[in-house]
């Protein structure tokens, strides 16, 4: 029986649930640069085109439910004898709707906002503006999403390699491999786990996985858990 268990998802895992990955065609990465939206730099040159972007991805969440691959991870953790810990790249909350207690945004997330000039941080599914002022210091326009963007450093990162150094087993899900240190983490939790990458397609660095699992998420990851929990009865 695996006694930890580090579960690293990305944008896949999502994309059954109506959320589109970066790659997909027709989604809100398609019609916008990430330089433009995903940068400091593109949130100093025009905060409101990125306040716009990031209220529309809020109020996608109200369409979208958890896919049968979030349950399933949900389940993992409720019933798994040993300790499951998800890191996720997503910033949609589909994990914490599943039941996921265990988890880790390393990219921040959509429902929480952050104030620039007094580091006050709140959970929010409302619109924002320049207009909008920090309930705490009563600023106004220093509000920007609680998002990790291209250039910054992602969260809990000191965590996760703990978390990484010493996992039995290692489950990356629908992420391409092209974004690090997400990208990086099986390289480190090689050394002391089984690895399994589960994606549609190989990812970038799928030579470094021991196992591949071919499929979209919503099947083969129930499909995989059931396996581990049989393995635990
Ligand atoms: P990515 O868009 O670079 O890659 C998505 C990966 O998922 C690809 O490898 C693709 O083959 C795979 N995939 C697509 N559909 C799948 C399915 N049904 N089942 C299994 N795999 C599937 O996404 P990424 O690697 O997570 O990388 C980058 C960044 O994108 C992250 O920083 C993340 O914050 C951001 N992002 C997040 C969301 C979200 O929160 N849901 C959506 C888009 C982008």
């Amino acid at each position: 029986m695996y006694k930890n268990i580090v579960i690293l998802t990305g944008a896949g895992i999502s994309a059954e649930s109506g959320i589109a990955t970066f790659r997909d065609g027709g989604g809100l990465w398609s019609s916008h640069k990430v330089e433009d939206v995903a940068t400091l730099n593109g949130y100093r040159r025009n905060p409101a085109l990125v306040h716009d972007f990031y209220n529309s991805r809020r109020r996608e969440l109200k369409n979208v439910s958890p896919n049968p691959a979030h349950i399933a991870l949900a389940e993992l953790e409720e019933n798994h004898p040993g300790s499951v810990v998800i890191v996720t790249q997503n910033v949609d909350d589909l994990h914490e709707r599943a039941g996921t207690k265990n988890l880790l945004h390393m990219h921040g997330e959509l429902l929480s906002i952050r104030c620039e000039a007094c580091g006050y941080k709140f959970k929010s599914g409302t619109d924002f503006s320049i207009e909008s002022v920090c309930p705490k210091c009563s600023k106004k326009g220093v509000l920007r999403p609680d998002i990790v963007w291209f250039g910054e450093v992602p969260m809990h990162l000191e965590k996760i390699e703990l978390l990484l150094i010493s996992a039995d087993l290692f489950i990356s899900i629908g992420t391409s491999g092209a974004v690090y240190p997400a990208a990086g983490f099986v390289s480190i939790a090689r050394n002391s786990a089984h690895t399994v990458e589960i994606n549609i397609e190989a990812s970038i660095t799928a030579s470094l996985f021991h196992e591949q699992i071919a499929g979209k998420a919503g099947k083969a990851v129930p499909e995989y858990v059931k396996k581990l929990l049989q393995a635990t009865e």
